[in-house]
């Protein structure tokens, strides 16, 4: 079957009407989906109809308005425990997105990391999954671990075991899908190993939750985050997935009403998680749109999404490939998500904005990955194609005819 079909790819476009638009006097071609994804009008709808009937402040009130806005972010984070296969909805924490949930994990490991703990992050972290370690690292005293990428593109596990047989480990934080090479980490593989050596896993799924089956309990990593608006949902509403035992140790990293389970002058003892770690007035509204973002994908099937982002990437690679001047960059086993590619004697920067005149939105820069475009890639920035199942076959060929039009203005 038309990989285009097997989704009903006309049905599916009306449902985002962001995308019936001209942009400089030709159709949108969004390719930008791995910075951030449209919303259905399902999820909007989801959004305005709590405003018009249901908002109120939640956990604190016991008017019916109140109760009823509760319900729903209760709702939500049962259904976010439901899209992961988590054990228990208490290990789901919402926060502002995934560099939120990185923070608040690396601020409260930070007491258990000293001069000969070590953190082992990988050479293809997002800055998010990068920074917040080197920093609480650098408090600490603790080692800071680069693990290496083996030629291809993909996490060298050999090194990964190396370092953690060497013992000290404390944690491995590691991308799910890397948000510029596109690799599928195999995550539940680094896992077993970080456990075999008494380390803890945090996996960064910011890129993998639309296009992965991401199942924590099959993983069995300590913790997973990620943020809604690249899968369907509102900006400024994010997950910590956190196994029950931890989330129960943690410190929270802010304090404040509603985390709380009795304030004194002497003394403040704190809920049990998750409200722990969700201090004052939640982003109930973005939750309530999050879980309808997963309740949309759960409807179109999250196999035939998966199916259907695996044939648009493969086709836009097997398209970069063919174009004069171009080099993809890298070559993972498996590849989600992204494509990326430079143009010889190119800015990036110019090739996107090129592209852009010509109605195609794609991503440049360091993509938020300096240590690995810098230190590892030697190439410093990128121009990055990132497909979601909304998009066509002709969509793709539309890009590599812009792409064909802009590099001679470019090289
Ligand atoms: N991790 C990865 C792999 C990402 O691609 C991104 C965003 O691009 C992030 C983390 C940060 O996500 P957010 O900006 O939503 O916190």
């Amino acid at each position: 079957m038309n990989a285009d079909t097997a989704l009903d790819c006309a049905r599916i476009r009306a449902d985002f009407s962001i995308l019936s638009q001209e942009v400089n006097g030709r159709a949108l071609v969004y390719l930008d989906n791995a910075a951030t994804t449209q919303m259905p009008e399902f999820v909007l709808d989801a959004i305005v109809a709590h405003y018009h009937a249901d908002n109120a402040n939640v956990h604190r009130g016991i008017h019916t308005l109140s109760e009823r806005s509760t319900a729903k972010l209760e709702a939500a984070r049962e259904a976010v425990r439901r899209f992961l296969n988590a054990a228990s909805a208490d290990e789901i924490v919402f926060t502002s997105g995934t560099t939120a949930s990185v923070n608040m994990v690396a601020r409260a490991w930070e007491a258990r990391l000293a001069p000969g703990s070590c953190v082992i992050v990988t050479a293809l972290e997002h800055h998010a999954n990068f920074v917040p370690w080197q920093q609480a690292c650098a408090r600490s005293g603790a080692e800071f671990f680069v693990c290496p990428l083996a030629g291809t593109g993909d996490v060298d596990l050999g090194a990964l075991e190396a370092r953690l047989a060497k013992g000290g480990v404390s944690m491995v934080c590691v991308a799910h899908v890397s948000n510029v090479l596109g690799c599928v980490v195999p995550v539940d593989v680094v896992a077993r190993l970080a456990h075999a050596h008494g380390a803890a896993v945090l996996v960064d799924a910011a890129q993998s939750v639309r296009h992965e089956r991401v199942d924590v309990r099959e993983i069995d990593c300590d913790f997973l985050c990620f943020s809604g608006h690249k899968v369907l949902g509102p900006t400024g509403i994010g997950v910590l997935y956190g196994k029950k035992e931890l989330l129960g140790r943690m410190e929270p990293a802010w304090y404040g009403g509603e985390m709380v389970a009795q304030v004194a002058t002497a003394l403040t003892t704190f809920e049990e998680p998750p409200l722990r770690f969700e201090p004052g007035t939640p982003n109930y509204v973005g939750a309530i749109g999050l879980a309808a973002a997963l309740e949309y994908l759960e409807g179109l099937g999250r196999d035939a999404v998966a199916a259907r982002e695996a044939d648009l990437v493969a086709y836009a690679e097997e398209r970069l490939r063919g174009v004069a001047g171009v080099q993809v960059v890298g070559a993972p086993a498996r590849r989600a998500g992204c494509v990326s590619f430079t143009v010889e004697g190119a800015q990036p920067f110019d090739v996107a904005m090129l592209m852009d005149k010509l109605g195609v939105a794609v991503r440049s820069g360091s993509q938020c990955a300096q240590p690995l475009l810098d230190e590892t890639l030697g190439i410093s920035k990128v121009v990055r194609v990132s497909p979601a199942f909304y998009n066509t076959h002709a969509e793709i060929d539309a890009c590599i005819e812009a792409l064909e039009r802009v590099v001679p203005l470019v090289s």
